[in-house]
């Protein structure tokens, strides 16, 4: 955890977020486990304390929302913030490529609905700050048919009406779809709806960390956006960048 800290700092990063996946009694092994979740918020304040003053440290985790799963252990833990992620549609692992045959059974639009009606769903749940990669479902290029724009604008709505910032994640360019997410149409309808950003790398190696920071910053500003948006002890302050 310490090199991830000491790469950001390196590259200037000012605000570091760590996001580990959070516990869930479901698809365990992509996971901590609940015994583990003291641990890792301790060595995060350890980090937090050494480095004080020279790089800003922050507290979270991303959690898988899935009906049913949705832990209470995990959604009052007492950090900065909870990205929710949708990871799962009926406990299909869609992002998985171990699992890339559920694209075959079925009308990618009626996929990509229930998508984002579970999006929807963990928005009004109320449990998080920051929506996780938007449009994960567009992985391995499985686009909609319709227009992506429609298919989200209820989950749009509800992610406005709840208060969430939505963040840019650079890690989609690592992935066959080959950009960031969200996608740009979706990025312009949010910056149209005022709901703010925030900017992800979603590093899960020391080597990921900012990555193609200058691509979606770049990106942020030609659709319009100015600020974005951070995360302390739930409460959101959007600053410029
Ligand atoms: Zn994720």
């Amino acid at each position: 955890m310490e090199a991830y800290v000491q790469e950001a700092a390196k590259q200037g990063v000012d605000i570091f977020g760590f996001s580990d996946h959070a516990p869930m009694a479901f698809d365990k092994k992509y996971r901590m486990r609940f015994e583990q979740m003291a641990e890792y918020e301790v060595s995060v304040q350890a980090l937090q304390q050494k480095y004080q003053g020279e790089i800003e440290i922050l507290l979270a985790y991303e959690v898988d929302y899935l009906e049913g799963f949705v832990d209470e252990r995990v959604v009052r833990a007492d950090v900065d913030y909870l990205i929710g992620s949708v990871h799962f549609i009926d406990k299909w692992g869609f992002d998985n490529p171990e699992f890339i045959g559920g694209y075959e059974d079925r009308d990618i639009d009626a996929i990509w609905q229930e998508y984002f009606s579970a999006i929807a769903a963990m928005a009004k749940s109320g449990h998080f700050q920051i929506v996780g990669h938007l449009d994960l479902l567009k992985v391995f290029k499985y686009l909609p048919k319709s227009d992506m724009v429609e298919l989200a604008m209820d989950a749009l709505n509800a992610i406005k009406e709840s208060g969430m910032a939505i963040e840019i994640n650079s890690a989609g360019f690592r992935k066959p779809i080959g950009e960031q997410y969200p996608t740009r149409s979706l990025l312009k309808t949010i910056h149209q709806l005022e709901i703010p950003i925030t900017f992800s790398s979603d590093a899960h190696k020391v080597e990921q960390i900012g990555y193609k920071r200058d691509a979606v910053l770049q990106l942020a500003r030609a659709v319009g956006f100015k600020k974005c948006a951070v995360f302390r002890q739930k409460k959101m302050e959007l600053i410029n960048f």
